[in-house]
């Protein structure tokens, strides 16, 4: 039997930590029950003591997901590790994930504390952690730049302290695959104890090494990848999920491992984060590129004609994509709407396909033909639209020197009209906006892109705003860019104000 790799998840805590790609407890909560059905074996759902919000999401993942593990991260301090108890506690498999830097200098200049004491405080914590969860993971935050010798001292007061799982970071993305290898054997040999817990691998890819360094720590004898989906998180982003899992799937005979992702959902998974977040994957990557499985050149097209082994070392089909993507028109109906969003992964209530069918059946106008990223585009609009304070009934724009828009905004039963200039007609519509809700927006971030090619294409447009010192996010979606745009931009304010509205009420009853 080949050896078992477990999939530890982190694109809710690592993932989410990367810029413009915050979620909602809701997003969490939907984002998490897809990498439930990916088959990964843990899921990393925060940093509880970060802020209430993260608390709440946590605490709604770990309430939700039944299969796979939920971890909380804690620093190595009482106060964190309790609160990330709380916050994980109701899951069924929780796992209690606490950290401190080792390398020299993060010591210095950051922990400002000394050797010695951070061996006290790790022991203290892992102590703290296994009396209140079960199942405890120790990190040594930038392992590969710590001392050797030191680092083995750390692990084996963490396993002696009752840790069941080490992780050796690669926190900077500094590390090469030789060396992490070197890293993992030295550690493994040299610290009493390690036969008794699992080695986990967690990498950053500032050097475009993190899937590298990923396996090379797994053949030096980590039973334990931490990754993300898209390869999202920090800076330059963590260990892909989908690549990592894809290399040691594609060449077995290099790597004799098993996992337990189900490699057809990859796909879902991948498009489902894209459309959360708005981070848009790259035509390039690999494995979830819009290009991955496009072969361009004539002599590549023949020799697959032939036989697909000719220039094809995975199937497009192992990873849950089509070769034809299924085309939904005006008479798929609301059954086959339904059912074709049950197939791309997103649960949806009753009322949610009602609000989207109408949407669809106003595309299928527009657009003859409705694809699958038209379709993940207008649910997560449609999602939008929970929050909705505003609604938004027209915008027209004139170009020139200074653009105008006039927008007319629907609040329950009553209209409100104005106009406005700016930079462009984007910048004009969202001042009318401004005027209109009486609030004053600053776009921070904002981007357009085509959900699909071809010139009838549904434009996508994603935001980050920010009111009163908070960021919101906001997704809007229409054939129409400028529409898409303002549209985005009025579901961050709806959010913004969604939530000033339950605080007020939260205030008044308590
Ligand atoms: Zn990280």
């Amino acid at each position: 039997m080949p050896d078992r790799i477990e999939i530890f998840d982190t694109t809710l805590r690592d993932g989410e930590q990367s810029p413009g790609a915050s979620m909602n407890e809701q997003e969490k909560v939907q984002m998490a029950l897809q990498l439930e059905r990916l088959g990964a074996d843990i899921l990393e759902a925060g940093f509880p003591v970060a802020s209430q919000q993260e608390f709440d999401g946590v605490r709604k993942v770990a309430g939700v997901i039944k299969k796979a593990r939920v971890a909380g991260l804690a620093r190595a301090l009482p106060g964190d590790i309790e609160r990330a108890a709380q916050s994980i506690e109701v899951a069924e498999r929780p796992v209690l994930h606490t950290f401190i830097a080792t390398s020299d200098i993060h010591l210095k200049h950051k922990l400002r504390m000394s050797r010695e004491q951070v061996l006290e405080a790790a022991d203290k914590a892992v102590r703290l952690a296994k009396s209140l969860i079960g199942r405890v993971e120790f990190s040594a935050e930038d392992s590969t730049r710590s001392d050797l010798e030191y680092l083995a001292q750390v692990v084996q007061v963490a396993i002696d302290a009752g840790a069941d799982v080490i992780n050796l970071p690669d926190t900077v993305g500094y590390t090469t695959p030789d060396e992490i290898y070197a890293m993992f054997r030295y550690v493994i040999s040299n610290a009493p104890g390690s036969e008794k817990v699992l080695f986990s691998s967690h990498n950053h890819n500032d050097l475009g090494l993190a899937v590298a360094n990923a396996l090379a720590a797994v053949r030096a004898g980590a039973r334990q990848i931490e990754c993300t989906v898209n390869g999202i998180g920090e800076r330059a982003g963590n260990t892909s999920l989908e690549e990592v899992v894809m290399a040691m799937k594609t060449r077995r005979d290099q790597y004799p491992y098993e996992c337990g992702i189900v490699t057809e959902e990859i796909t879902k998974s991948s498009r489902l984060l894209s459309n959360i977040t708005g981070l848009v994957i790259p035509y390039n990557k690999p494995v979830v590129g819009r290009n991955a499985f496009a072969h361009e050149a004539g002599i590549h097209q023949h020799g697959l004609i032939a036989n697909r082994l000719t220039y094809e070392i995975m199937t497009p089909e192992s990873v849950g994509r089509s070769r034809s993507e299924l085309v939904l028109g005006k008479h798929s109906g609301r059954h086959g709407l339904a059912k074709r969003c049950q197939e791309l992964g997103y649960d949806l209530t009753e009322q949610e396909i009602s609000q989207l069918y109408e949407k669809f059946i106003g595309l299928a106008d527009r657009k003859k033909e409705v694809f699958d990223d038209d379709l993940r585009v207008l649910i997560v609009t449609t999602r939008d639209e929970s929050f909705e304070v505003y609604h938004l009934e027209q915008v027209r724009t004139t170009g020139g020197d200074p653009a105008m828009a006039l927008v007319k905004l629907r609040k329950g039963k009553q209209e409100f009209v104005d106009t406005a200039t700016g930079d462009g007609p984007v910048d004009a519509a969202c001042m009318a906006v401004d005027r209109i809700a009486g609030v004053n927006g600053r776009l921070q971030e904002f981007s357009l892109r085509a959900a699909t090619p071809g010139k009838d294409a549904l434009g996508e447009a994603h935001v980050a705003v920010e009111f009163n010192g908070r960021a919101y996010t906001g997704t809007g979606a229409s054939t129409d860019i400028i529409e898409a745009a303002t549209q985005a931009y009025l579901s961050a304010l709806n959010k913004h104000l969604a939530l000033r509205e339950s605080q007020a009420t939260e205030g008044k009853t308590g």
